[in-house]
């Protein structure tokens, strides 16, 4: 898995996952660029361009409607496991405890989450039994 902090972004790829985490919908790259006008002076074409990089980065994934438009959405790399210290073995867990926290968070927070982890350490089922 790649570590989106050492991922370096155009400014325009910045503005553009920007305005997709603050929609929290699908959207087409023309939606996205007339959302974005107001603060940011990007064409249509840099629009373009910077969602084909975030996808190829993996932070961005995309679909065709029906009426064959493209909608680009984040792809969301939440991750919440436990961790064996003792084989290092990971379990997901495959419910999101910290949902509601995150929402919180990113209101109450001038902060734009992209995604979070959550890992507990300790012992699984059968490395306890072996140091019992
Ligand atoms: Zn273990
Ligand atoms: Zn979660």
């Amino acid at each position: 898995m790649s570590d989106a902090a050492s991922i370096r972004h155009t400014p325009a790829q910045k503005a553009v996952l920007a305005a997709l985490q603050q929609h929290r919908q699908p959207l087409s790259a023309q939606v996205l660029h007339s959302a974005m006008r107001p603060q940011h002076s990007i064409g249509l074409a840099t629009v373009y361009r910077s969602l084909d990089a975030l996808q190829k980065s993996g932070l961005i994934q995309h679909r065709i409607t029906l009426e064959g438009t493209t909608l680009y959405s984040l792809v969301r790399h939440d991750r919440h496991c436990m961790t064996c210290l003792h084989c290092g073995q990971s379990f997901p867990i495959n419910t999101c405890p910290v949902a509601d926290l995150e929402a919180q968070l990113q209101h109450s927070n001038q902060f734009k989450i992209y995604y979070h982890t959550l890992e507990f350490f300790g012992l699984c089922e059968s490395c306890s039994v072996q140091n019992e």
